[in-house]
């Protein structure tokens, strides 16, 4: 067989598609390596989402190029979001490129490659059909499944955040039918995951788009709840727009669905939201938490936020370092913001100054930390239930897992009894960061 290297940066979509084009280029006469030096094919799947991915990428392609160079069959393919987006900036910038392939055709990947060992010229594979219904065919897996699986069920987004690129690489909303998700979560299951986690750059606007027959999210939710086998249940990620009355109430009713959400709020202040075209008030966002908090008590919360969008005061700042306290979230995705190319948000000044951003960036890490180590205090000395993933050397632990409420548990425990896939009681001793460590409690 010949042999494939592949890297991935991004969000949890892109390593998600990295998984399925392994499993297409297996099926295609391609094994994974984790050596560059003996790949037939190097692949990386790129994110165009901040600019520094995009750096990281073109480095990464210059320390390829001797290898190119020791043998010119090396094929250099590049996936994912840059791919889609900046074709011929990439083709100039890197000259060895074989092949290009976007994020919506990858199912077309052994098609591309076909085609790049057929001509001389480089291959770009970007051209997607809108109307194309989104299918997953079933394919046979190459990989022992781990006790937590990630299921798409929705791809691409009609949003259109004025800093967001994804509706321009990989489209408008398209939802997957329903009996094909099903059937993948009872093979995934049959094949040992115990959580599924549902996958969509905006998962609660599933089945407004591309269903032969129209199902809101609640109801796939409630779906795969009822699937034998299914015992834990999450999905990411979430637009505060689509997040319905019934999503809280599917909260309360379903045992599964675990007790974290993550919903990107991006900015603290009105006036930001509204350039960020988030078509949501801060009193909204914090009306649906408000609610969902008492619906579900102690349900752990996360979110996004970009500081130093253009135009963004300091009084505006301080404003979502206030709304981050008052939600008290447990885990924050915060970046400074960078302009991309195509983006609504590129009409606006990018005024705040590099180092005022990263100010701004540390203050509001600093503050997630601290809101973080709080939110931790809860667990201490409490008896959580943890859904074993492996080893961990990390913290002098033996085992890593997840509690209902998405925090990291490192905890020891005897050998013999623990296993991937195992949940499993464990009394928190310490909280390190966005991290418990305890001790597995014997049964
Ligand atoms: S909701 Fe906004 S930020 Fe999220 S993928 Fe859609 S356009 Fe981008």
């Amino acid at each position: 067989m010949k042999q494939v290297y592949m890297e991935t940066f991004g969000c949890q979509m892109n390593v998600a598609d990295s998984d399925r084009m392994e499993l297409l280029l297996f099926h295609s006469g391609y094994a994974r390596t984790q050596v560059a030096e003996d790949a037939d094919l190097i692949l990386v799947n790129t994110c165009s989402i901040r600019e520094k991915a995009e750096h990281k990428v073109f480095s990464l392609f210059g320390s390829f190029r001797p290898l190119k160079e020791a043998n010119p069959d090396l094929i250099l393919g590049l996936a994912g979001c840059l791919a889609q987006q900046e074709q011929d900036r990439l083709l100039r910038r890197i000259p060895d490129l074989d092949m290009i392939i976007g994020p919506d055709v990858i199912e077309d990947i052994g098609l591309a490659l076909d085609q790049v060992l057929a001509q001389k010229t480089p291959v770009v594979w970007t051209k997607f059909d809108q109307h194309k219904q989104y299918s997953i065919p079933e394919l046979q897996s190459i990989k022992n499944q781990g006790p937590s699986a990630f299921v798409n069920i929705i791809k691409g987004c009609d949003k259109l955040c004025s800093f967001c690129v994804v509706p321009f690489t990989r489209g408008r909303e398209k939802s997957r039918e329903p009996e094909e998700i099903y059937q993948e979560v009872r093979q995934l299951v049959a094949a040992g995951a115990k959580e599924i986690i549902l996958l969509g750059q905006n998962v609660n606007a599933y089945g407004k788009h591309g269903l032969k027959n129209p199902l809101a999210f609640h109801d796939l939710l409630y779906g795969v709840a009822d699937l034998p086998g299914v015992e834990r249940l999450r999905f990411t990620t979430s637009h505060p727009m689509d997040f319905t009355r019934d999503l809280i109430r599917a909260f309360r009713d379903l045992g599964p669905l675990m007790n974290h959400l993550h919903l990107p709020v991006q900015s603290g202040n009105n006036r930001i939201l509204e350039m960020m075209r988030r078509h949501h008030t801060v009193e909204y966002y914090v009306d649906l938490i408000e609610e969902l908090k008492s619906t579900v008590p102690g349900v752990a919360l996360s979110t996004d936020i970009i500081v130093g969008f253009p135009g963004e005061t300091r009084s505006e700042f301080e404003d979502t370092l206030n709304l981050m306290e008052r939600i008290g979230y447990s885990n924050s995705y915060i970046f400074a913001y960078s302009p991309r190319p195509n983006t609504p948000a590129l009409e606006f000044e990018d005024n705040v100054p590099d180092a005022e951003k990263s100010d701004r960036l540390q203050a509001t890490i600093d503050l997630q930390h601290r809101l973080s180590r709080q939110n931790g205090q809860r667990f201490m000395g409490k008896t959580v239930e943890v859904l074993v993933e492996g080893r961990s050397a990390r913290q002098g632990a033996r085992f890593k897992g997840r509690n209902p409420e998405y925090w990291m548990v490192l905890f020891s425990g005897e050998e013999e009894s623990l296993k991937p896939g195992q949940i499993v009681p464990v009394q928190v001793d310490e909280v390190l960061g966005h991290a418990l460590k305890g001790h597995a409690i014997a049964q």
